[in-house]
């Protein structure tokens, strides 16, 4: 099934079965879409789901946010976080498989990180597993006022996806973090899926 029509038919099933849901997708930013009773949220300006901008560092040197503002969210879990990330433990010394990629002409994409998890390499599983943790953080910001009954997460940056195993490790460490962050407002049990995507961008 073409994975445009496999998306939409997910977004209709979970707006059928969940009066309160949400969509993260993970591409060159973040972004969020809250459906509530069949209706997405807009807010002032289309503004209803800006969750890439919700603030999950507040040290000194938090990350800057693309819009200028430190410690968001989208800071650490956009397309570009993970290459970032990864030349900050270089700098730091640590020893990665990802340097031979460089060597070779390739950027610190998502894929490339991915590739290199993959295969073993211990920081690369590590900046995929910390993308996973902060957008569990993100994601338990929606816990405390929306309570939904189901998270999807979605776009072009999942790590292989929900049909490879470091995708579904991914996946797991999302599930794993959120239920660790379990709000005291949340009475009934979440779901959290991921969706496919057509490809994983090399960006
Ligand atoms: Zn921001």
């Amino acid at each position: 099934m073409p994975v445009r029509r496999h998306t939409a038919n997910i977004v209709l099933a979970l707006t059928k079965k969940f009066a309160v849901w949400c969509l993260f997708t993970l591409g060159t930013g973040l972004g969020c879409g809250i459906v509530v009773d069949g209706r997405l949220i807009e807010g002032s300006h289309s503004h209803g789901a800006m969750s890439g901008h919700i603030t999950i560092d507040v040290r000194d040197d938090a990350r800057i946010c693309p819009c200028g503002q430190p410690g968001h969210l989208e800071a650490y879990v956009s397309g570009v976080a993970p290459g970032e990330a990864a030349v900050e433990f270089m700098e730091d010394g640590r020893k990665t498989s990802l340097n031979s990629r460089i060597e070779s002409g390739a950027m610190l994409t998502p894929l490339v990180i991915a590739e290199e998890a993959a295969a073993g390499d211990a920081l690369s599983l590590e900046l995929v597993l910390d993308t996973a943790r902060y957008l569990a953080v993100g994601n338990c910001e929606h816990d405390a006022h929306d309570r939904p009954g189901c998270r999807a997460v979605g776009g072009g940056i999942n790590f292989g996806g929900p049909d490879s195993p470091l995708g579904r490790r991914y996946l797991d460490a999302i599930r794993e973090e959120v239920s660790r962050r379990h709000s005291p407002f949340r009475r009934s049990r979440q779901q959290l899926i991921m969706l496919r995507s057509a490809a994983m961008p090399a960006t």
